[in-house]
């Protein structure tokens, strides 16, 4: 059986206030959540303490945004694994489309990356995914396909999670048609040595578009970023039917 994971992703958002709002708001609606289904918070460093003291005996799991590969060392302004693990960290975001676009991630840190966190007991999400342009082109399977080739080299795929994210839909509110993303997913999971790997869509999941994503065969939960931040649309994913 796959694991399903409803992951949200809440970037660069929530000051240690807000996050302790958002847990009052989101926390008594998990009542009647189906056990069927595992969620993560994946919260800006600032807030991992914050959640890990308040999520305490609760079925929701912690995550972070980035991982440096290195166990310590001279790398001013990074985290390693295990100081994540410290705070109580089990899941980690690597390679998401904005670090490969705005902070220079290459498919070689990336897979860094990916081997610190399991080496250190995290379990890493990989987000995969091709651009506006690149799809346009009839590039999108070539492209995943070169991310995964490159990003999995050594990684154990029995510890790993993957988003597939097409970066056009991301922020967008135009999400890909959900037969599609089933489609490139079931793509995915060929390429896997792993074929019971949860694999995640995101891309603008919301609570009206939910249940028609997570109907689809191949796909195994869904890291939402915008919808995540709003502790009722987070709760109407997770309970999604
Ligand atoms: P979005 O972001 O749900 O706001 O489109 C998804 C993501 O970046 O993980």
């Amino acid at each position: 059986m796959r694991k399903v994971i409803i992951a949200g992703n809440w970037k660069m958002f929530k000051t240690r206030a807000e996050t302790l709002e958002f847990l009052q708001g989101f926390l008594p609606q998990l009542d009647t959540t189906p056990d069927d289904r595992d969620i993560v918070l994946c919260a800006p460093f600032t807030d991992l303490g914050t959640l890990s003291r308040n999520l305490h005996g609760s079925r929701i799991q912690i995550g972070a945004q980035n991982v440096h590969w290195a166990e310590s060392g001279a790398f001013t302004g990074e985290i390693s694994a295990l100081m994540l693990v410290e705070v109580g960290v089990r899941y980690v975001v690597i390679g998401h489309s904005e670090r490969r676009q705005f902070f220079g991630e290459t498919d070689e840190t990336v897979n860094l990356r990916l081997k610190a966190a399991q080496k250190a007991g995290l379990i890493p999400i990989l987000c995969v995914g091709e651009s506006k342009q690149q799809r346009d082109a009839g590039e999108t399977e070539a492209i995943i396909f070169k991310q995964l080739e490159h990003d999995l080299i050594d990684v154990d795929q029995e510890h790993l999670i993957i988003a597939y994210e097409p970066i056009w839909a991301i922020g967008t509110g135009d999400t890909c048609a959900s037969a599609e993303a089933n489609r490139v997913i079931g793509l995915i999971r060929s390429k896997l040595s792993n074929p019971d790997m949860t694999i995640q869509y995101g891309g603008s999941v919301k609570p009206d578009n939910i249940n028609e994503i997570m109907a689809q065969s191949e796909i195994d939960g869904a890291l939402v970023g915008g919808a995540s931040l709003d502790p009722q649309d987070f709760a109407k994913l997770v309970n999604y039917k």
